[in-house]
């Protein structure tokens, strides 16, 4: 009986010339190299996707060591996005080595770069306008690679494209009523230069824009001056890396910690930042109520 059902399905499908089913529900095999990508993929490409993050949620991505399982995803995958502008200088290599050179995206690509002491700030998805970009190129890529689900990418993009304009809205309504000059922040690494142009913010950390250096007594003291000269509020940690140098510029200074913010990775997926758009949500949010604070501090 059953092999009479199957053999009449077989018929059916030749007769009417349907693709194969197996082919036609395969879903596109798409790594990514971090979560902030992971988490726009699948956006975008919803179920016609199937997406591997190889660096980890809370961890960070400068200073990351391939394990051999990216490498054997690397060469299973139809496509790698990473970021570029020197973010993963990893993943070169596990591409070359996996013969998978002509299947990337940079998804930075086009974006309105940002130098910060001679060198690219490579964190550009914190900021609206160059998200829209990555966003772009993402689907733009999707739609090339399986045209006929052009609709259902567009679809996708588009409603995702909206959430995205509300939130930039409201958070700029939040903000509006800001003093520029209340809005520095105190962070340790400098992965915040992109949201600070976008959001008239001035952002000042010890660690320069990778977490491979360690902050210099020099560069702390530097910190503490300008705390002190500059009135500032507002001191965050960061997600990715260890709060031992904030929490000691905190006590020094005595300005309290505003709480955590979500530079280059997101958080755990019920967490304040499980995607983009709570990360950014989160990020500005609490930057604004931290500047609301106005805490004295010695
Ligand atoms: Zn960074």
């Amino acid at each position: 009986m059953l092999k009479l059902r199957s053999l009449q399905l077989v018929i059916l499908i030749l007769l009417n010339g349907f693709p194969i089913f197996a082919e036609e529900d395969r879903s596109f095999e798409i790594v990514t190299s971090f979560t902030i990508l992971e988490n726009l993929v699948s956006e975008l490409g919803g179920s016609r996707v199937s997406v591997t993050n190889l660096v980890p949620r809370n961890s960070d991505a400068h200073i990351y060591s391939p394990k051999p399982s990216d490498s054997i995803a690397i060469s299973n995958a139809d496509l790698v996005i990473f970021n570029g502008l020197g973010f993963e200088g990893w993943i070169f290599r596990l591409i070359k080595d996996s013969g998978k050179e002509n299947n990337y995206l940079i998804a930075s690509d086009g974006i309105n770069l940002l130098n910060q002491s001679n060198e690219i700030d490579p964190h550009a998805w914190q900021s609206f306008k160059n998200i829209r970009i990555y966003i772009d190129n993402i689907s733009g890529e999707l739609i090339n690679l399986m045209p006929e689900h052009e609709k259902y990418f567009v679809l996708r993009r588009d409603d995702y494209l909206k959430k995205l304009s509300e939130l930039e809205i409201n958070l700029n309504d939040q903000l509006r009523h800001i003093p520029i000059h209340k809005r520095i922040v105190i962070t340790s690494h400098d992965a915040f230069g992109y949201l600070g142009r976008e959001f008239n913010i001035q952002f000042l950390a010890p660690l320069g824009l990778s977490l491979d250096a360690e902050a210099s007594a020099e560069d702390v003291a530097d910190i503490i001056n300008q705390i002190k000269e500059k009135k500032v509020t507002a001191l965050f940690l960061e997600n990715i890396n260890n709060p031992k140098l904030l929490k000691a510029i905190s006590l020094e200074s005595g300005i309290p910690i505003g709480g955590v913010l979500y530079s280059d990775s997101l958080s755990k997926i019920d967490g304040p930042a499980g995607t983009y758009l709570e990360m950014m949500s989160h990020n500005v949010k609490s930057l604004i109520e931290a500047f609301n604070s106005q805490k004295n501090y010695k």
